[in-house]
């Protein structure tokens, strides 16, 4: 690819596939964009000048997808690393916070032993949808009592207004649908 990136060709490179995991749901994959060499470097590099200046030092990310440029950006502000994940897959002592989904309950959790007060903490995912998922990551990261949250995403939902959700935070997100 040899065409100048921007925000335009980024969001063109994310593919919409209707009525997946369920019907009724667009889910956006990013494998389209990632596969490409220039724009996952393009995405990598707008995640780095937005926060360079920010004195972050942990980079807390939300299993899965949040793992694939959580890993990089964190290396690349000099920050630690810091997995979120589901249920039952960390070895150590752990936090959980539960929260409610369409259907049911699902859960979060993350070391006890990841932070401390002096910590200001980059939470990553990849998509901000109704920011269930990210005000149940944010409590996790209060039991640290950590300096400040920053919360970061590559896309946002705006229909879904995950946003109001976490109004308090200053949140970066690169694309918007
Ligand atoms: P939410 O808690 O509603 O903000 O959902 C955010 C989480 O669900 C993120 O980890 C996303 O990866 C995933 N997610 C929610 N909706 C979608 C969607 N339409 N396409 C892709 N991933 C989604």
């Amino acid at each position: 690819m040899n065409q100048k990136i921007n925000l335009e060709i980024l969001k063109n490179a994310i593919r919409n596939v209707p009525d997946f995991p369920k019907k009724g749901i667009q889910f956006k994959d990013i494998t389209t964009l990632l596969k490409e060499p220039d724009l996952l470097a393009y995405v990598s590099d707008r995640f780095f000048e937005h926060f360079r200046d920010k004195g972050i030092t942990k980079v807390v990310a939300v299993e899965s997808r949040g793992f694939i440029l959580g890993g990089d950006i964190a290396r690349r502000l000099g920050a630690g690393f810091i997995p979120v994940r589901k249920p039952g897959k960390l070895p150590a002592g752990v936090f959980r916070q539960t929260y409610k989904l369409e259907y049911g309950e699902d859960a979060v959790e993350i070391h006890r032993d990841a932070m401390n007060r002096d910590d200001i903490v980059l939470l990553h995912d990849d998509l901000l949808a109704t920011g269930g998922t990210s005000l149940a990551v944010i409590e996790l990261i209060k039991n640290f009592d950590v300096r400040k949250i920053f919360p970061g995403y590559i896309i946002e939902l705006d229909f879904l207004e995950g946003r109001k959700k976490i109004a308090n935070y200053d949140i970066f997100t690169l694309i918007r649908f």
